[in-house]
Parts: structure tokens; sequence; C-alpha cells
């Protein structure tokens, strides 16, 4: 859970007064507020292109420190749908050139790159340094894993599925919301969408996804807005629909959920 203690009085900089005014003239958006994204810990477990999206907007956004969890190298078909990444990359190590190019766009940022996959073995070491989680991860399987992993250690994840011309982001608040295993079993997901090379993705719509995913973890950190837990956000592209479902629940038999009653 987002707990940590910080001490907010830091005052910002004149720089970042300047820089973050358009973000501070919004309504709540105080500099405490503000502060708090800048002391923020945010670990991006996978750089999909929803994850590469989220990174770059928390970056926009003044969080100060994020560190990339990706061990793929950028492939010919990854230029067409993520942002930050251009034909001259191909071949090299994702999260180092995404790295490079936060750098460049938030001199200030300490972003630290971690190239191994998410796996059992360092999941919890991973998250342990983090205040909150965001999975920009490609395998279903990786993102229950990651779901486990944070309920274990009681920190808020925030998760985006793609499925063909749609999306969906939940905020997963341990203690407050249901699993992903369990919103999963409500979505009728039992059987986890295929995933792997080809798979079905457009740009436009990761990018959508991975800005909502960066919306939710600003809200998480700053205090601001309401993020209630057990509320999904689906969103159908083709059909331009919304869908706001706020009655997730955990099994009671699921080793998660099922502790919180
Ligand atoms: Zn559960």
């Amino acid at each position: 859970m987002y707990k940590r203690r910080r001490n907010t009085n830091k005052s910002l900089t004149a720089a970042q007064l300047e820089r973050f005014a358009n973000q501070l003239a919004l309504p709540g958006m105080t500099a405490e507020r503000q502060q708090r994204l800048v002391q923020a810990t945010v670990v991006v477990l996978g750089l999909n292109a929803t994850g590469t999206t989220c990174a770059m907007h928390l970056a926009q956004a003044g969080v100060g420190r994020l560190i990339l969890v990706d061990c793929e190298f950028v492939g010919i078909s990854d230029v067409a749908v993520h942002p930050l990444l251009s034909m001259a990359d191909v071949g090299s190590c994702k999260a180092e050139i995404v790295a490079e190019r936060l750098r460049t766009m938030c001199p200030e940022l300490r972003v630290e790159v971690r190239a191994q996959q998410f796996d059992p073995h360092n999941a919890e070491s991973l998250l342990y340094e983090a205040d909150l989680a965001v999975e920009g991860l490609s395998n279903w399987q990786d993102k229950l894993l990651a779901s486990d992993n944070c309920m274990h250690v009681l920190k808020p994840l925030i998760h985006a599925g793609l499925i063909e011309f749609s999306f969906h982001v939940f905020s997963m608040m341990p203690g407050r919301s249901a699993c992903l295993r369990c919103v999963f079993s409500n979505l009728g997901l039992d059987d986890l969408p295929a995933s792997g090379p080809g798979r079905g993705e457009m740009g436009a719509i990761a990018g959508l996804a991975g800005a909502f995913q960066a919306a939710e973890a600003i809200k998480i950190i700053t205090r601001l807005g309401t993020i209630s837990g057990n509320h999904l956000l689906r969103f159908d592209v083709l059909r331009s629909e919304f869908d706001d479902m706020t009655r997730l629940t955990g099994r009671s038999d699921c080793p998660d959920c099922g502790r919180w009653g």
C-alpha cells in the first residue's frame, strides 16, 4: 500500500515551478502534490507499447525516479506501435533506448535500467524499491505474476490489457481491491488472450491505455481524485463505448483477496 512517509516540505525549484506550470495550474494540484511526484519511485514492469507510453507520461509529469524492467531488444514491429523508438534503434536494448530518450526529455529524472526478465526470483526485490508498479508486460501470465507479487508486498499495481480494438485499465490496490486473477475471472478472461509476435496491436490504442495508466499512477501518488478499488475502465474503440465496471470482487477462496474477507 502507498504509505511511505515523505518530507514534502522541500520547495520546488524555480526551474521546476516553470516546467510544471501548466500542471500546477490544475485545480487541486498543489506544489506539495508536485513534490510527491518528484520524490516518487515507480517501477515499470515491461516496456510494451503501453508501458513505454506510461513511462513517458510519468517522466513528463515529474516523477523523480523510474525503474525500467525489460530485457528485450527493439524489433522492427515495435517501431510501429511504441513511442520513443525509431528504425535506428532496431536490435538495441529497448530499456536502454527508452531510458536514454527519457533522460533527454527530462534531465532531472533518475531512470534506472534493469535489463532482466521479470520473474518470480527478482519480483519482490524490484517491487521493494518502488512506491507503486505499472505493468507493460506482453504476456498475460506475467501480468498475473505481477499481481501476485504486488499483492504479497502490498504495492499498488496499475494494469492495462489490450484485446484487439479495446483496452481496459485496472488500478489494483492491495487490501482495497481484488487481485488481477479475480478480476480476469470477473471479466470472463479465464482463457487468457494469446500473446507473442503478431498478436494484433495498434499504437494509438496502446497509447490510450498507457496514458490512462499514467493518470491513475499520478492520482495515487498525489492523492488527487478517487481510487475506489474494484473499478475497471474498458473502452471499445470501434464502438466508441466506455464501460465502467465497479462491482468486481475477489473470490473468497483466493489466497490474496480471501485474507481481507
Ligand atoms: Zn484475488
